[in-house]
């Protein structure tokens, strides 16, 4: 017998058809002699509908009568998928996040969990019960309501997994695990069988969006093994865990495009101590997230500093730099849209050449790199947005990961 937490997303519970095949995968998994704890989030679209009615009735709705709202979508789910597996001959409970014990600190709208209490729950699985429990939602020190954040039914199930100390921990979802590339990019894009935390990290950093990144931190931090698979069938899924030695032999692991940011330069800037400060400063007061910064030597006085921006907030960083040039001078001489592709893979932090391997490709493929950046474990380059593609591809290539399939 084993202990499972299995999760849910609002696409595989997104109507009472579907919610009815969720329940008999859940009685399978239970009459195979398991304790089975499932999370379930808001039938799809619930969530933003609600939003958008809060924000019609009031713009700034307050963050306390925003979680009291948001955790109604997952209050419905628990309750029909409790019933569904009762029309199945299921013994089955519901509880809400409160009920389960999830204590969260009082940040609402994006509360922490400080600790899982579990509440019953481990006497009702003794009692031979499916527990259902609504992911996103806790219960703060104060008694309130909380919520964990947009996606914050996979931080549910993993924190869930580790106070429970389940065996193991399934996030079920409408992807059948975590690809080397984007599929509809990449056509020899291949599941791969597991991944390390920190290369899922860098990954859903990158827009390649399976998992709330804030779950699989957790995950990492409390070292909960997991599995990512598809509701819509019997495959096996990508197992997301701790790095070790022999995934270290793949140098790279995946390749991800993030087509959302713009590319500034900046030029004639005071080539002294403090212009950095007072440039990043006012952006970051604006609350523009700045990704990657490069600054040429100086000539004559004069710096020039290139760097990118998510391009949604475009027209308010040009807005911010024009100030500051009021103050200390400087001219804005390029906004562009750029691409951004990464390669990932735990196997860089000690092997030497992936940087190389990547240029070489580019340069064969006619791309031209704007701008590099590189952490342990990944190296992102700045490119032309309409080459983002076939830049995708040839990387995925180069790195043989159409081979890193099962
Ligand atoms: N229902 C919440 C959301 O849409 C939580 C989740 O789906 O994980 O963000
Ligand atoms: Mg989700």
């Amino acid at each position: 017998m084993e202990r499972i937490v299995q999760k849910y997303g609002g696409t595989s519970v997104g109507t009472v058809e579907r919610i009815r095949k969720v329940a008999q995968r859940i009685k399978s998994t239970y009459e195979e002699d398991n304790e089975v704890v499932v999370v379930v989030s808001a039938r799809s679209g619930v969530t933003n509908d609600l939003i958008a009615r809060a924000k019609s009735l009031n713009p700034e709705p307050v963050e306390r009568e925003m979680d009291m709202l948001l955790a109604v979508g997952e209050q419905e789910t628990i309750a029909l998928m409790a019933m569904a597996l009762h029309a199945l001959g299921v013994p089955a409970e519901s509880r809400t996040g409160a009920q389960a014990g999830v204590i969260t600190d009082r940040a609402h709208t994006k509360a922490r969990i400080k600790r899982i209490e579990g509440g019953d729950i481990p006497q009702l699985l003794e009692n031979g019960k499916v527990v259902i429990v609504a992911g996103f939602q806790g219960v703060n020190l104060d008694g309130q309501i909380s919520t964990l954040g947009r996606g914050g039914s996979d931080l549910s199930a993993v924190a869930l997994a580790a106070g429970l100390k389940a065996d193991r921990c399934q996030i079920f979802t409408d992807v059948e695990g975590v690809f080397t590339a984007d599929p509809r990019i990449v056509v020899d894009a291949v599941k791969l069988e597991e991944i390390s935390y920190d290369e899922m990290l860098e990954l859903a950093s990158m827009g390649s969006k399976v998992m709330q990144a804030r779950a699989v931190e957790f995950a990492k931090k409390f070292g909960v093994m997991f599995e990512v698979r598809s509701s819509f069938n019997q495959k096996p899924g990508t197992i997301v865990k701790e790095g070790v030695a022999s995934m270290e032999d793949v140098l790279v692991r995946g390749v991800a495009l993030d087509k959302s940011q713009t590319l500034l330069v900046v030029s004639d800037l005071p080539d002294e101590p403090g212009t950095a400060a007072t440039l990043f400063s006012a952006l970051a007061k604006a609350n523009i997230l700045v990704d990657m910064i490069v600054q040429n030597i100086g000539r004559e006085g004069k710096a020039n500093m290139t760097f990118t921006i998510p391009k949604d907030d475009t027209r308010k960083a040009e807005g911010v730099v024009n100030r500051v040039f009021r103050d200390i001078g400087g001219r804005l001489t390029r906004s562009t849209d750029i691409a951004k592709l990464s390669v990932v893979g735990i196997g860089m932090r000690s092997h030497s050449g992936v940087a190389a391997t990547l240029f070489t490709t580019l340069a064969a493929a006619g791309v031209n790199i704007q701008l590099v950046s590189t952490s342990e474990i990944k190296i992102s380059v700045a490119i032309d947005s309409d080459k983002a593609d076939l830049s995708a591809q040839v990387a995925h290539k180069a790195f043989g990961l159409e081979t890193l399939g099962p």
